[in-house]
């Protein structure tokens, strides 16, 4: 068997995506109430980076990730995913990934910076304002959409679609004078229409909330992870999508085409 970001025995000319990619939220020592179970602590966060290295793996940001795979260099790679542009992230997660050698992507809701995660019903945390998304940016680490408002995208009007996807990106890359290539549903809420519109919207890559399902560029499958997850979790996780996911193929840029699907949170 292989092991993440190994690459799998394949024909000549055939692309395939092996590497897992861990979706974190929150990265914050807080003991506040956590109802979805989005906090994990920076303790962990750091056990887990241990494990990597302790396994000869590398956490990259998911475009650092995608572009590896590309080049045929992406063993020894897993993602690291942070949503929602919390302000922890800067504060916790960055130091860590510094101290490390590693890096990450953070989906930041474009149209909330500066402001609180108001769509959510649990613990309302501040998110990033521009200057401190620049920070991110300056530190190394990549910057995606999370669109404006932390909608649901499965069922939206053609134009609520181009507003939360498309104006998210300008947004972003107005605050970072550089072009936000990644994009990342909320919810991993999305269907064939808000797919296409990430296309359109000119976004190289976007990811779902899930790793379950098979995906394409456009619907890059994620591994949840949850406050609790120790570094043996970590393994279990990595093992179930190598076993599960690692032999599909990576279309290039898809523009369209995708599915109809929708999962929970
Ligand atoms: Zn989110």
């Amino acid at each position: 068997m292989t092991g993440p970001g190994e690459p799998v025995p394949t024909t000549a000319g055939e692309r395939v995506f092996t590497p897992p990619v861990f979706m974190y939220h929150s990265i914050s020592p807080s003991d506040a109430p956590d109802p979805h179970a989005l906090r994990v602590h920076p303790d962990r966060l750091e056990r887990h980076l241990r494990l990597l290295r302790r396994l000869g793996l590398c956490g990259v940001s998911l475009g650092e990730l995608l572009q590896a795979e590309e080049g045929g260099a992406a063993r020894g790679l897993v993602g690291l995913t942070f949503d929602d542009g919390y302000t922890d992230f800067l504060e916790h997660a960055v130091p860590l990934l510094d101290r490390y050698g590693m890096t990450g992507t953070v989906y930041v809701v474009a149209g909330r910076m500066g402001d609180r995660n108001q769509w959510d019903d649990g613990p309302q945390l501040p998110i990033m304002d521009a200057v401190q998304v620049r920070e991110v940016a300056a530190a190394g680490h990549e910057v995606g959409s999370h669109t404006m408002t932390h909608v649901a995208l499965a069922g939206a009007e053609p134009k609520r679609l181009a507003a939360e996807i498309g104006d998210s990106r300008r947004v972003l890359e107005d605050v970072l004078q550089s072009e936000v290539p990644g994009f990342c549903y909320p919810y991993g809420s999305f269907d064939a229409a808000a797919a296409e519109a990430v296309g359109a919207a000119g976004y190289d890559h976007a990811c779902v909330t899930g790793d379950y399902d098979p995906g394409d560029r456009v619907t890059l499958p994620r591994c949840y992870v949850s406050p609790g997850d120790t570094a043996a979790h970590l393994v279990a996780r990595m093992v179930r999508h190598t076993v599960r996911l690692g032999r599909r193929r990576l279309p290039v840029r898809t523009r369209g085409g995708h599915p109809p699907t929708s999962s929970a949170r």
